[in-house]
């Protein structure tokens, strides 16, 4: 069994983006430029934004966080988008959701410049992705993609069975997978909360893709030995002797599974950290408009 290491992979993806940035500033190009638009002061979203921020300071990007308050109106919203869809020093922009419930986020989903898209969400983008055309993917479905390219695990053939069908991890994913692409041509099946008997089809699954939000689901017996298990949940549990009264566990029990697998992702340390990874990754083919023209 090998652990694959977000964190570690993480590292060495921002190293090479810190090595472009240098390249870039060298021959006197235009420095990569986030912007992030954080509505309100949910802690979970506020920490999500820093670490963004954070990370494109690590590389040194220029990055924007514009921090609107709780009960900024849906139209004030629309205008900071249409603020940033038209400065040309932003080569990209994220609306971190959730938005608060007055606010349709749909609507500023729509209203984003599908050529600033960074986060992948936009139709366009979507329908791009789903035509096997030039877009911005998805931020976790592309952090998958790239650990399962770095860490050189075959897919070509494969049966892979992703658990959940959001719109942001299960269902692109489920799509990037059984493209025509280096890391692709998978057999894949979707199963979601209407599947019966999930264990048996996770039993068949030589690559699992975990994305339900729902703590330790997938049990030993449900995974086949030698699966390559990629767990994306994020999940609180109450725990007594931690710091926060609380500790993260993903949707699959990894203290039972790990020793069937042949590589697995923890939680944290897995797929987290490769999102926001995947997030500069799309800056920096937006400030190159390697995307768009
Ligand atoms: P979501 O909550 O939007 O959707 C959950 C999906 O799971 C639905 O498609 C539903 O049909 C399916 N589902 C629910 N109960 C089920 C059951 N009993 N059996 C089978 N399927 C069931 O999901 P999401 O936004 O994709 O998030 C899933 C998890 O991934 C969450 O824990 C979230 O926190 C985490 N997440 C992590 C990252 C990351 O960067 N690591 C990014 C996004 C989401």
């Amino acid at each position: 069994m090998e652990i694959i290491d977000g964190n570690k992979l993480a590292k060495t993806i921002k190293e090479e983006l810190a090595q472009e940035v240098e390249q870039i500033k060298a021959n006197g190009g235009k420095i990569p430029h986030l912007a992030a638009v954080l509505v309100g002061n949910d802690p979970a979203s506020q920490s999500y934004v820093r670490s963004k921020v954070r990370s494109c300071e690590m590389v040194g990007f220029e990055s924007t966080m514009i921090t609107p308050d709780a009960d900024v109106s849906e139209a004030e919203l629309l205008d900071i988008v249409k603020q940033l869809n038209e400065n040309p020093e932003i080569d990209g922009f994220i609306v971190q959701l959730p938005l608060p419930a007055h606010i349709d986020a749909e609507k500023v989903t729509l209203a984003i410049d599908p050529k600033k898209d960074v986060d992948g969400f936009h139709p366009q983008n979507f329908g791009r992705m789903a035509l096997g055309l030039p877009c911005y993917l998805p931020a976790t479905p592309f952090g998958i993609i790239t650990m399962l390219d770095r860490y050189g695990i075959e897919t070509s053939g494969k049966h892979c069975v992703v658990l959940g069908r959001s719109n942001i991890v299960g269902t692109p994913i489920s799509l990037l997978l059984s493209r025509k692409a280096k890391v692709g041509n998978c057999t894949v099946t979707i199963t979601h909360s209407r599947t019966k008997n999930i264990g048996e089809e996770l039993r068949r699954a030589d690559i699992i893709v975990a994305a339900i939000g729902i703590p330790h689901f997938v049990k030993a017996n449900m995974v086949k030995d030698g699966a390559v298990v990629i767990d994306v949940g994020i999940n609180r549990v109450d725990d007594a002797t931690a710091k926060r009264g609380y500790r993260l566990v993903g949707d699959v029990d990894y203290a039972e599974v790990a020793p069937k697998s042949s590589f697995i992702t923890p939680v944290p340390g897995g797929v987290g950290p490769m999102t926001v990874t995947s997030l500069l990754l799309n800056t920096l083919r937006a400030s190159r408009k390697e995307v768009y023209d």
